[in-house]
Parts: C-alpha cells; structure tokens; sequence
C-alpha cells in the first residue's frame, strides 16, 4: 500500500466525481506518470488552497489505457478544512526529498500525487482523527501478501473516551483484543457519521465494540433494545452506569435493522 500526497487545486469537481485526475495530455508530465502508479487500496491525502480536506481510497488500479488519466476514489472528508500551517508543522521533518509537496516557505508546490513515507500518513491520520484497518489478502504467490485498506475507521476524541469508559472490552460479546501496539477496539457510531445519515458524535451514539460486532452492527445484522437487549442475537449489551445510550439513535438502528430483516425474506 502506498501513500500519497495531492495537492488538489480542483477538490470539488474531483470530489463530485469521485476521482482524482491528472488533468495534462503531456505524456512526460509528473502528474500523468504518477497517476498511473496508484493501485487499489492506495491512500491519498488531498490538499486545497484552504487546507487539508480529505483522506482519499484509491478503489481501483489506474489503467494506463484510461485517456482521462482518472483513478475512482472514495472521498472521506472532514466537517472543517484542516489548515495548512498546522498540518506542515507536524509532518514538514517527514518530507524531505527534491519532490516535497511543500516548498521552503512552507508554501504547497505545484504538483500532484507526492509519494509519502508511513511516518508522515501516520500523523496526518492521527491529525484527522482517523485509522485504517488493514486487510492482507493472499496472492497467487504464497510468499506474497498484498495488503488492502478496507475500510476508515473515525477514531474521535468522544469515541476514544467511550474506549477508555469499558477499557477496550466489546460490549456485546466481552472480548479484549490485545495487539502489538496494545489493546484495540473500536468506537462504533450507532447512528453512522458523516453522509448519508450524519449522525452525531457524541458518547450517547458510540458504542466499544470488536471489529466483528462493529461490521455487524454496522451491516444490521442484530439490533439493541432500550432495555440493552440484544435483537437478533442472544445477550444482552454491558452498559456502564456512566454510559447513557441515546434513544432516538437506537430506535433509528432498530428501525433499520427491520427493513433490512424485511428486505431478505
Ligand atoms: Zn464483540
């Protein structure tokens, strides 16, 4: 997986079509030669005049005989524009090279797709308050692990919170995930952010879960009563006493949860 750095002077046509594109017929142009490196899984973080604006996932290989020179990109953007200053500050020591994205005055250089070190995707992660879960898959060469980035997961300042309240235990099903860099789990939003539901970002919206029951809460495939009842599988959800739920958010789940039921049989 490789990481890049855009500066994307066309962010909101870009994002409308869920691209990024080298906008030149110059074959020898920086642009359309590093365009046609991006493979799927990819991620890419777009800048624009006003700042950092989005963390993009490359969802295709770029196709060399694509005269449009554009890679299908999902766009995972922030309420407010990052600004460029703070940004540079954090990751300026991570840029060296002749290609750095920004110039000496700490202003973006013209250019497009920067390639980035780990190091320096990391902090701008962190910076946008997001993770990625990594998912290897095997390739024909058993050797060989190609890893994809399946999905964003946004690590808030209130989900962590919520992590810290049941120290990482799953709600649902009490496990405790231990890993090289400590215990993991996730902050899963009862009500989705971001489009199309928007829900709200607040600890009565989030629950800690496993990566497992985070996909399937996340799919509809159970549901929670008020009482913390679990619908569609057996048990009941632990709720610490600091922890209150939102009830409009679990009637909206369980709402959902009865179209999807409905929408199988
Ligand atoms: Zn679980």
């Amino acid at each position: 997986m490789q990481f890049f750095w855009v500066n994307q002077s066309l962010f909101k046509q870009e994002q409308k079509l869920g691209v990024i594109r080298a906008d030149t017929r110059d074959s020898e142009h920086h642009a359309r030669r590093r365009i046609f490196d991006v493979r799927k899984g990819d991620v890419i973080f777009s800048f624009s005049k006003s700042g950092f604006q989005a963390v993009l996932i490359a969802e295709e290989n770029a196709d060399a005989s694509n005269k449009n020179c554009t890679v299908a990109c999902t766009y995972n953007t922030f309420e407010s524009c990052i600004d460029l200053d703070s940004t540079i500050k954090l990751v300026q020591k991570h840029l060296q090279g002749l290609y750095s994205p920004i110039d000496s005055a700490s202003r973006r250089n013209q250019g497009y797709l920067y390639p980035l070190n780990e190091k320096a995707a990391i902090i701008l992660l962190e910076l946008c308050g997001l993770e990625i879960e990594y998912q290897e898959t095997e390739t024909a060469n058993p050797k060989r692990k190609e890893i994809l980035v399946s999905r964003i997961i946004r690590n808030t300042k209130v989900s962590q919170g919520v992590k810290r309240t049941y120290k990482n235990t799953c709600q649902v099903c009490g496990v405790n995930l231990t890993t090289s860099n400590g215990p993991y789990s996730e902050g899963a939003h009862i009500i989705p952010l971001g489009k199309p539901y928007n829900g709200p970002d607040v600890e009565s919206n989030i629950l800690c879960l496993c990566p497992n029951h985070h996909v399937l809460l996340d799919g509809f495939a159970f549901s929670i009563a008020e009482n913390g009842k679990l619908i569609g599988i057996e048990g009941n959800l632990q709720i610490s006493k600091d922890h209150k739920l939102s009830k409009k958010s679990l009637a909206w789940h369980k709402m959902m949860y009865n179209k999807a039921l409905k929408s199988d049989s």
